[in-house]
């Protein structure tokens, strides 16, 4: 089976890892604080706080935003869950705004009518949860206009854009939002094995989320409250958690952040190939704003129902048949059951639902051959011959 998505490690990524777990630190040592920097050097942001997973880094940024009971977090039903559920730890209610027919990203037009709506009702969101989905940048821009007209904040999920870019300007810059989230899963665009970060320009909002990775510690003396200066002093100021991440992972990830031009230009040459050997086949292919660069951390067709003679279903279970390991992404996340439970019910997001009916997730990965590739366009022909 060609897998949809895999990771890449060489030789010198196993190195770096070696030379860790022959150092004196394990964890909270110095290799986070470079993955830190590597990665907020790489995307223009003053701060990075490197924590054990994406979803932990999301749910600290709305706490570190204030987030809580009675706000209201909205995000896009076409992403992964942890997009949404980061405004459930906190307590506040999500919901969704409609995604675009052919970006398959965050609706501008939607997202502008339902704040106006709100606005009316007295229920306008903290937080907007953009997700750049499958590596092509949201108009961030706009989205960030419409937070100065409503006082929003953006939190911006980058787990699939590392290295992508809108007219130049990196895909996380937070030059348009107040956090970013990476994730460094190992089907993400480069791994730590599990790991996320979160990014900001804001040094209060950093200093909040590195608090909040370690139980809400403080170790500096220029916060503390209390304390004469024993040796032994710390202070817990807020309710945090243990989400840090580990030496060993920070170097695999400073290891892997080397080659990640490399690798977003394989994902956009694959991505080509794919554009010219698809055409004329009954499928949407993905649509790449002008002045975006994506990362193509997904590549994503649609059947176009109608056309296509087989049904999603038939055409996903002959792909595996054939030994394709295509995926979907997403199922819209309100129609999962946990979400059905909380009230959301089918046919509120109907952009999000149709593209769940049609999408299909093919293999793409920096070490996909040029043959493999050949080898799923074939399956592809076949199965909707
Ligand atoms: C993978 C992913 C996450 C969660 O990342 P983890 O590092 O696995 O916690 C969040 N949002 C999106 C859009 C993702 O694809």
């Amino acid at each position: 089976m060609i897998p949809y998505g895999r990771h890449d490690v060489t030789e010198a990524d196993v190195d770096a890892v070696v030379q860790v777990l022959r150092s004196d630190f394990l964890t909270q040592g110095p290799a986070v604080p470079r993955f830190e920097q590597a990665v907020a050097a790489h995307v223009g942001v003053k701060h990075g706080v490197a924590v054990n997973s994406a979803t932990s880094a999301l749910h600290i940024a709305c706490m570190a935003l204030g987030l809580g009971r009675g706000d209201r977090l909205w995000t896009v039903p076409n992403t992964f869950v942890a997009s949404a559920n980061c405004g459930l730890y906190c307590a506040a209610d999500v919901d969704f705004v409609d995604i675009d027919p052919d970006t398959w990203n965050l609706s501008v037009p939607r997202l502008a009518e339902k704040l106006a709506w709100a606005q009316e009702r007295g229920a306008l969101p903290k937080v907007v949860v953009p997700v750049h989905f499958a590596g092509q940048p949201t108009e961030q821009e706009a989205i960030w206009a419409l937070a100065q007209q409503y006082g929003f904040k953006v939190l911006e999920d980058a787990s699939h854009a590392i290295g992508a870019a809108r007219n130049g300007e990196p895909a996380g810059s937070c030059r348009w939002s107040d956090i970013t989230v990476f994730s460094f899963h190992p089907v993400k665009i480069v791994t730590s094995g599990e790991g996320g970060m979160a990014l900001t320009n804001d040094a209060a909002l950093a200093e909040s989320m590195a608090m909040l990775r370690t139980h809400g510690i403080t170790r500096d003396p220029r916060r503390w409250q209390e304390g004469d200066g024993a040796a032994w002093h710390y202070e817990q100021q807020l309710l945090g958690f243990n989400y840090r991440m580990i030496d060993i992972q920070a170097a695999l990830g400073v290891s892997q952040l080397q080659r990640l031009d490399a690798y977003v230009a394989r994902r956009n040459a694959l991505a080509r190939r794919y554009d010219v050997a698809l055409e004329g086949l009954p499928l949407q292919l993905p649509t790449v704003l002008a002045g975006n660069r994506s990362a193509f951390h997904l590549y994503v067709v649609r059947l176009k129902p109608g056309i296509a003679k087989k049904t999603h279903r038939l055409v996903f279970d002959e792909l595996r048949r054939r030994g394709v390991g295509v995926n979907l992404h997403y199922t819209p996340v309100h129609l999962q059951p946990y979400y059905r439970g909380l009230g959301f019910l089918p046919g509120q997001y109907p952009e999000a639902e149709r593209y769940g009916c049609e999408a299909i997730t093919l293999p793409l990965y920096p070490n996909l051959t040029d043959a493999m590739q050949d080898e799923v366009v074939a399956a592809l022909q076949q199965t909707l011959a």
